[in-house]
């Protein structure tokens, strides 16, 4: 089995068993054979079949992404950062979903190449892709050898603006349960692909207010029976926030696992990713930019 060794690198982000954390190193070996790292610390004795000279380097574990949407948000760059509706407090999420197409396969192939690279430079090794499914989605993210949590997106309900400054809804509870099932089919699937030791599926029905609660119930017991993750799209503006008040008299997205509501304990645990924002972020924040937090 072939051995890479970094020899002497200036910096490194190591794991410490003894002290259960990560720790800073300096001038160290790091030396990689086949899939396993042999061996972090001074002065590596074994033979390398290729050294790198770790001087003026940072080595360090993959960073992992849980929450990107590669597909399409390369699209937008020069788009997305100046552009907020004043009405919609600042947010452009449901104009800007209303006004371009990103449908076209190719467009998201190409996206999803950007987006792939420009992680990978940053140190991003692994990345939840929530993407809805097209052709080449898994073969382009198989080349570039991240591991790729492929989350297709499905949801009951598409968002529909009338004007700027009020949000509405289009639902079709059957186009949410035929995604559901392709998603699923989808998941199921990429326990064959020649990649499949890099490649595994998350459910993922879209956003809070967009799905129904039984088809919110459903994928979260599709999670569970695959013991796959689940992720939604929770507080990702104040519209939302608001659109749940009204449905149900609390904003459930602020408290998801315990909040009093129809769904309530039914969606979140110990798989559960969401995107949402701190529940005691100013209202104005919230609209301006959709945090990506963890919520287990
Ligand atoms: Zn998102």
């Amino acid at each position: 089995m072939s051995t890479t060794l970094i020899r002497n690198v200036e910096w490194a982000i190591a794991w410490d068993e003894s002290a259960k954390r990560h720790v800073y190193c300096k001038g160290i070996d790091i030396a990689l054979s086949g899939d396993a790292i042999v061996h972090v610390g001074p002065d590596f004795a074994g033979r390398a079949d290729a050294t790198v000279d770790g001087r003026g380097l940072m080595a360090m574990p993959g960073l992992i992404d849980i929450h990107a949407h590669p597909s399409h948000e390369p699209v937008y760059r020069g788009i997305r950062e100046e552009h907020g509706v004043a009405n919609m407090y600042m947010s452009s999420l449901y104009e800007r979903s209303q006004a371009f197409d990103t449908s076209d396969p190719a467009l998201r192939r190409a996206s999803l190449e950007v987006a792939l690279c420009e992680l990978l430079k940053s140190g991003v090794t692994s990345v939840c892709d929530i993407s809805p499914i097209y052709d080449g989605w898994t073969d382009v993210f198989a080349k570039s050898g991240m591991r790729g949590f492929l989350a297709p997106g499905y949801a009951s309900a598409r968002w529909r603006l009338a004007d700027d400054r009020s949000l509405g809804f289009d639902w079709d509870e059957a186009r949410g349960r035929k995604g559901m099932e392709a998603a699923l089919a989808f998941i199921d699937g990429l326990a064959k692909h020649s990649s499949a030791s890099l490649l595994s599926g998350v459910v993922s029905p879209m956003q809070i207010e967009n799905c129904s609660d039984d088809l919110l119930r459903d994928s979260l017991a599709a999670a569970n029976d695959r013991k796959v993750p689940f992720t939604l799209h929770v507080a990702q503006g104040v519209l939302e926030h608001l659109e749940m008040i009204k449905r149900h008299g609390v904003p459930r997205s602020s408290a998801m696992p315990s909040c009093p509501t129809p769904i309530r304990g039914s969606v979140g645990g110990p798989r559960t990713t969401s995107a949402r924002s701190p529940t005691r972020a100013a209202r104005w924040r919230i609209a301006r930019r959709r945090s990506r937090v963890t919520a287990f």
